[in-house]
C-alpha cells in the first residue's frame, strides 16, 4: 500500500467546535492510526486476519470504553471525543472500529449499565486493556432485523441457569474470551448472560469467506448445555430494551466512524486527481471529477455536523434511538456512495490494495447492514414521524 499521506477535510472549520480535549484526544488516534495501522491493515484485510497485535494500540488511545468511568479502567471521555476516536479509527479500517466498538458498547456497555458492581470490577479493567476481549450475541441464523424473535434460551436449574442456542455473525466471537449473550429465560424474557470462554458447552467457530470486514474477525456463538454461574446474569436491565440500549450506543459511534471512512476516501480522491494526468491535464481539472469531489465534501460536511449535534445531545443524555438511527443511516449511506465514487475516480487502481477505498468500499456493506440495516432505520424513522409501525 502506498504510504499514507491523510489530511482530514475540515470544510466547516468544525474543529472550532472542539474542545483542547477533543482534539488531543483526535490527534492521538489519528496518529495511532498512520503509525500502527495503515501499514498493516491492506495485509490483513487480504489475508482475513485480524490484526491482534493492534490491540495494545487500541487501548491506549482509548478505544475500549472511551466514555466508560476511569474507576473501572476506562477513558472517562464525553460522547465526543468517543465519536472522534471512532472517526480516526475507522479512517485507517472500518474493520478495527468495529472491534473497539464491539468492545466498547456492546460489552463493556451492557456490563457497566446492567451488572452488578462485582462483575464491573471483575470485567471492566482487563475489557479496558484488551486483557480480554469481548464479543456480542444477540442476531441468531433465524432473527437477524427482528431479535425478539430469539429462540436461544437459559433454565434456571437452582444453582446454575442451563443455556442452549447458536447466534451468527458475531464479530470477535474466534477469540473472544467472554460474550455478552441475549437470551430468553422460561417465561420468554431477554436476559443478558455473561459466557466465558472454556465453559464445557461453548464453542464460536469463525465464518470465512467474507469480502468485506476482512480484517475483523467473525463467526458463532454455539451454545449445547452451558452451565452459566448464576453471578453471570446482568440484573439490571431485561427485555429487548436491554440489548436496543447497547446498540444505541455503538451506533452513535457508527454515525462517527463512518465519516472517517468517507474522510479517508475522498482525501485519497481528491489526492489523486491532482497528479493523474489524462488528455495533457490532472483529471481533478474536468468538471465531471470536480462535481464528483465538490458533493462528497458537501456529504462529509453535512455528516459531520449531524454527528457532532448528536454528539452534543448525547452528552446531554438527550439523544434519542430515533435521532441515532437518521444519524447512522445517512452517514454509512453518504460513507458507501463516496466510496464508489472516489474507486471511479482512480480508474484501474482504484480497484488495488494500492489505495484504501476498495477495502472502505467492501467494508461498508457490512457497515450499512449490521447494528440494524439501511432499511429498519428508515422505518425507525417513519416509526418515529408518524407513530405508525411499519416493520409488522
Ligand atoms: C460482518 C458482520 C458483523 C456482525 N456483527 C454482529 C455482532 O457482533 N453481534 C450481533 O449480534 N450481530 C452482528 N451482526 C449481524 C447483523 O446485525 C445482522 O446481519 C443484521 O441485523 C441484519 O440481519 P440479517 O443479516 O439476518 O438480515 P435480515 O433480517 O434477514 O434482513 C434481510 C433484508 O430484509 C430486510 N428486512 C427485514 N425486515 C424487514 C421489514 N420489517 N421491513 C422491510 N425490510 C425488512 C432487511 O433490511 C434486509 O435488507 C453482524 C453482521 C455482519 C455482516
Amino acid at each position: 500500500m502506498k504510504p499514507d499521506l491523510f489530511e482530514a477535510p475540515d470544510y466547516y472549520n468544525i474543529d472550532d467546535l472542539l474542545s483542547e480535549e477533543h482534539k488531543l484526544v483526535r490527534d492521538a488516534a489519528r496518529d495511532w492510526v498512520k503509525r500502527d495501522v495503515s501499514p498493516i491493515i491492506e495485509d490483513a484485510a487480504q489475508k482475513a486476519e485480524f490484526p491482534k497485535s493492534i490491540i495494545g494500540g487500541l487501548a491506549e488511545i482509548g478505544a475500549f470504553g472511551p466514555y466508560i468511568p476511569e474507576e473501572y479502567g476506562g477513558a472517562g471521555l464525553d460522547q465526543i471525543s468517543y465519536g472522534l476516536i471512532m472517526q480516526e479509527i475507522e479512517r485507517g479500517d472500518s474493520g478495527v472500529r468495529s472491534t473497539a466498538s464491539v468492545q466498547s458498547s456492546l460489552v463493556m456497555y451492557p456490563i457497566w449499565k446492567y451488572g452488578t458492581e462485582e462483575q464491573r470490577q471483575k470485567y471492566l479493567p482487563k475489557l479496558a486493556s484488551g486483557e480480554w476481549m469481548g464479543s456480542f450475541g444477540l442476531t441468531e441464523p433465524d432473527h437477524g432485523s427482528n431479535p425478539g424473535g430469539m429462540t436461544t434460551n437459559f433454565k434456571d436449574m437452582g444453582d446454575h441457569y442451563l443455556l442452549n442456542g447458536a447466534k451468527l455473525w458475531i464479530s470477535n466471537s474466534p477469540f473472544c474470551n467472554v460474550a455478552v449473550v441475549w437470551a430468553k429465560n422460561e417465561e420468554g424474557r431477554i436476559h443478558g448472560l455473561i459466557v466465558e470462554r472454556g465453559m464445557e458447552g461453548f464453542s464460536t467457530p469463525e465464518t470465512h469467506n467474507k469480502w468485506s470486514l476482512r480484517a475483523s474477525a467473525t463467526g458463532e456463538l454455539i451454545f449445547q448445555d452451558v452451565k452459566v454461574p448464576k453471578e453471570n446474569l446482568l440484573p439490571n436491565k431485561s427485555g429487548l430494551g436491554a440489548p436496543l440500549g447497547c446498540l444505541d450506543s455503538a451506533r452513535y459511534g457508527i454515525a462517527w466512524g463512518a465519516i472517517g471512512a468517507a474522510m479517508d476516501c475522498y482525501d485519497t480522491a481528491l489526492r489523486y486527481s491532482k497528479e493523474r494526468i489524462q488528455f495533457g491535464k490532472p483529471i481533478g481539472a474536468f468538471q465531471l471529477q470536480q462535481k464528483k469531489l465538490a458533493e462528497m465534501i458537501t456529504e462529509i460536511t453535512k455528516a459531520q455536523l449531524l454527528a457532532f449535534r448528536l454528539g452534543q445531545l448525547k452528552n446531554e443524555d438527550r439523544a434519542t434511538s430515533a435521532q441515532i438511527s437518521m444519524a447512522k443511516r445517512n452517514n454509512v449511506d453518504m460513507a458507501i456512495k463516496i466510496a464508489r465514487e472516489a474507486r471511479q475516480m482512480l480508474g484501474g487502481m482504484g480497484i488495488t490494495g494500492e489505495y484504501p477505498i476498495m477495502r472502505h468500499m467492501m467494508n461498508l456493506e457490512s457497515v450499512i447492514t449490521y447494528e440494524g440495516t439501511h432499511d429498519i432505520h428508515l422505518l425507525i424513522t417513519g416509526l418515529d414521524i408518524t407513530g405508525f409501525n411499519a416493520f409488522k
